[in-house]
């Protein structure tokens, strides 16, 4: 190791540290981060790194932003935290408020959630409540389509795909799911008919006893970066409405502007029965999300025995995840967030072009801020990663893929030098 190497990796933390999907034995190395500042993540030695992950599709306004850290600031002086059972307080009512403007009309009910995966668990057991209050208690289980991500926790793995997801590790303790093919129609491009089909027969041969079906509405994150077809979506929910299944939409990935709409399911002008937001909701600051349902799920819950919602985190309505939320939302509304996606959506399409020249890539697709380049081979993500970061960009593969959903708030140089930089290392 050279000295700048043992500023940038810690012993400890190689030591006794786990990191995500990482071994004990030989971990990856993690480079050891002092602070980071808009679109810019510095190093301990100082190397500083173009961010083209937003920390996993969070950090939509860059790091360090100074209305964000205030709405922090602030809210610590009044309380950090609240149990949220038996009390109420100003963040949660006026975040909610703003969340109900901007998500669609028919959401009228919000749960607030501590993550991702916990709110996709409240999604599901609020679909299997309110089939139990319509008497419908054989509808238990949930349909969904290959190749999607809903977060790791019990339920939430077990609606992700049963291949790249993590159903042969745990086998039988999973609870078994029904999976349609992933779509083959693109966004983009021709809506091929019979794509539904399979989605049609499961649902209409184990209907009795399916209480919904999850979706992520149009892009599929991390179960494989696709972007499908919005009709998709409205064939979908015409089989939902047909068989008395409830549909959840798991915008924790694409909400709030990545796709080039505010949430994707604006794509198809699909509106679900439930709909899972978080990740971007905090401007990436912290751990928080919301689960939004409208008046008939609500009430159907409400209405029977035992007249209430199943679920209380601790840290539910978290004041400091509420105050920082809204002043997020405050700002990507009034930042111009649309213009700013179309324009890194214009760019990436120009400066990613070139990659599908290069023999080893399979294909290359843009959507909103999202921009992948798919390799024909599983990339070597240990070389990669440590290329990426000698060139000054901060880009994180999984598998076949290279992908980059930087900030919105990057700079034209600075996105060009994240696509520069990475097509240099890919097609070298
Ligand atoms: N759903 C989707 C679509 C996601 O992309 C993720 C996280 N990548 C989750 C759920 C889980 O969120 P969290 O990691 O906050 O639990």
């Amino acid at each position: 190791m050279n000295s700048n190497e043992n500023i940038n990796f810690d012993s400890f933390d190689r030591k006794h540290l786990w990191h995500p999907y990482t071994s004990t034995n030989n971990p990856l190395p993690t480079y050891k981060v002092k602070r980071a500042e808009g679109c810019r993540i510095y190093l301990e030695d100082g190397t500083e790194l173009i961010d083209g992950m937003s920390s996993w599709w969070c950090a939509v306004h860059g790091y360090n932003h100074p209305v964000l850290n205030s709405a922090i600031e602030n809210q610590l002086k009044n309380m950090s935290h609240i149990m949220f059972g038996g009390f109420t307080h100003q963040p949660a009512i006026d975040l909610g408020k703003l969340l109900l403007d901007i998500l669609p009309d028919k959401m009228e009910h919000i749960f607030y959630a501590d993550s991702g995966s916990v709110a996709v668990e409240v999604a599901l057991k609020m679909a299997v409540q309110y089939q139990h209050s319509q008497g419908n208690k054989e509808k238990t289980n949930f349909v969904t389509i290959r190749s999607g991500y809903h977060g790791d926790t019990w339920n939430a793995m077990s609606v992700c795909d049963p291949v790249t997801g993590m159903h042969s590790l745990f086998g039988s303790s999973l609870p078994v799911r029904f999976f349609a093919p992933s779509p083959k129609s693109r966004f983009g491009g021709e809506w091929l008919t019979d794509d539904i089909e399979p989605l049609k027969n499961i649902i209409e041969n184990h209907h009795h006893e399916i209480a919904g079906l999850i979706l992520e509405p149009v892009v599929q994150g991390a179960g494989g970066m696709r972007f499908y077809h919005p009709q998709y979506l409205i064939e979908a929910s015409e089989l939902c409405k047909k068989y008395g299944l409830v549909l959840i939409f798991d915008e924790i990935a694409t909400g709030f502007g990545r796709t080039g709409k505010l949430f994707a399911y604006e794509h198809a002008g699909i509106v679900p029965d439930i709909m899972c937001i978080g990740k971007a909701l905090t401007g990436g600051y912290m751990t928080f999300s919301a689960v939004a349902t409208n008046e008939k799920i609500a009430h159907g819950i409400s209405s029977a025995s035992p007249g209430v919602f199943m679920h209380g985190p601790t840290f539910m309505g978290n004041p400091l995840a509420c105050a920082v939320a809204k002043a997020s939302v405050e700002l990507l509304l009034s930042s111009g967030w649309k213009e700013k996606v179309e324009m890194i959506e214009k760019q990436m399409k120009i400066e990613l072009a070139p990659a599908k020249e290069c023999p080893e890539v399979e294909d290359v697709r843009v959507l909103g801020a999202i921009g992948v380049i798919e390799m024909k081979k599983e990339v070597d993500m240990a070389y990669l990663q440590k290329r990426f970061v000698e060139e000054g960009i901060w880009v994180r593969p999984f598998g076949k893929l290279v992908y980059i959903m930087p900030p919105f708030i990057i700079t034209a140089e600075e996105l060009s030098k994240l696509t520069s930089s990475l097509l240099k290392i890919i097609m070298n």
